[in-house]
């Protein structure tokens, strides 16, 4: 019975590997931190992970975390509606709509879950939802769940949304969906607008803010702190599993009415496990964290600009950003995988990114900068892209 089905998948698999998009795995042998070790023993400092505010080994949140297994053990082995919730899933709930300024929360195995379960229980044939052509794939998967009419907009194009918002006043209820930071470029969608266009044309605004929470705004509390819509918004999503720790976990947060539907319909939520009593815990004290200092957002501010500076000065071409994403652009995929390389050799991990991930004539190497680099892992990073570009003629020697 397998044979035919075996021979197929490695011819697929072949032609994935032939057309030179097959992804392997880097094995890390510590903690994800800044500087890390790889399985190969080679120490290098780490600019590929979504560890913004340095949290993923943060003193703070293993010790709650390890507070929690010692009182309320290990696992749920619940759904939330069923015996699967706790005084410590309620807590962070809470935690969450106090940081995003909105009126309730709902927690989700992770973000992926949290878009794939929002948009069936909501929106149904008579209505459209609006999404951004760059929208993340748990976005596009949710919508495709929803019988809902689909229209979608070019990257932050105002004037396409315009029209999408014109074509669907033939429907009852429309909803805007847009990531609060778009992962390739690092650039923020012009929010305000689109809350000029959602109040002209009645449309309500869903914001993915799982590359922007903790990062984007000056306490970083998302693209909706940068464009002063704390409280505006009506549906906000995003994760755990980035700048807040990136253990696992997803969320839900805005209007209460639609929070309550969601814990009544939303399938992610009804029908999978809870989040386990640690990593609750340890985003209460993340969250608590966050309420009485900044002190990381504005470390990650300062290595951004840092970091973005001295790249100018050398002469790389940098997309202008918003985030704590950097993209150099080398325009040429196989210079993006040589450079990769390279950097690699030189102790800097940065993955170099190429058609279909980003458009054709578009590749890159993109940096993710953090909180929990030192200036002296950024002035290092610096250097090897200085000695890197010049041996490849990136930059002029
Ligand atoms: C990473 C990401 C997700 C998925 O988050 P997980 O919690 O890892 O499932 C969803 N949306 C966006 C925009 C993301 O960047």
């Amino acid at each position: 019975m397998y044979n035919n089905f075996k021979d197929f998948l490695q011819t697929e698999l072949g032609s994935i590997e032939s057309a030179g998009l097959f992804k392997r795995e880097r094995v890390i042998t510590t903690a994800q931190q800044a500087a890390i070790k790889v399985s190969t023993g080679q120490e290098v400092l780490n600019f590929c992970a979504n560890n913004y505010l340095g949290l993923s080994n943060s003193p703070v949140l293993i010790k709650a975390a390890k507070e929690a297994l010692d009182t309320r053990g290990f696992g749920m082995s619940s759904v939330r509606f069923i015996c699967g919730t706790q005084d410590l899933h309620l807590e962070l709930e809470k935690k969450i709509s106090e940081f995003f300024g909105t009126e309730d929360a709902i927690l989700y195995a992770a973000c992926f879950d949290a878009n794939g379960g929002v948009f069936e229980p909501l929106l149904g044939e008579e209505d459209a939802i609006i999404s951004d052509a760059l929208n993340h794939a748990s976005i596009i998967d949710g919508v495709r769940l929803c019988k809902a009419q689909r229209y979608r907009y070019a990257n932050a194009n105002m004037d396409e949304l315009e029209n999408c918002l014109k074509l669907a006043q033939a429907q009852r209820f429309r909803l805007i969906v847009t990531d609060g930071v778009f992962s390739m470029d690092g650039n923020v969608p012009p929010l305000d607008r689109i809350y000029e266009l959602a109040s002209k044309y009645n449309a309500m605004i869903m914001v993915d803010e799982s590359h922007s929470a903790g990062v984007v705004g000056n306490t970083g509390r998302g693209a909706t702190e940068l464009y002063n819509l704390k409280g505006k918004i009506e549906i906000i999503t995003g994760t755990l599993g980035k700048a807040f720790g990136g253990a696992i976990g997803g969320f839900t947060t805005g209007k209460k009415e639609i929070i309550a539907m969601l814990r009544q319909r939303s399938r992610p939520y009804l029908f999978s496990n809870s989040i386990p009593p640690m990593v609750a815990a340890s985003g209460i004290a993340m969250f608590d964290m966050m309420s009485k200092t900044n002190e990381l957002q504005d470390k990650l501010h300062a290595n951004t600009a840092y970091f973005t500076k001295k790249m100018l000065a050398a002469g790389f071409d940098i997309k202008p950003t918003q985030s704590a994403i950097c993209a150099v652009m080398l325009y040429d995929a196989k210079l993006s995988q040589e450079f990769a390389a390279k950097m690699l050799e030189e102790g800097i991990y940065v993955t170099g990114f190429y058609f279909p991930v980003v458009p054709k004539d578009q590749a890159r190497i993109r940096v993710q900068i953090s909180a929990g680099h030192e200036p002296e892992h950024l002035d290092k990073a610096v250097a090897a892209f200085i000695k890197v570009g010049k041996e490849l003629g990136v930059i002029k020697g």
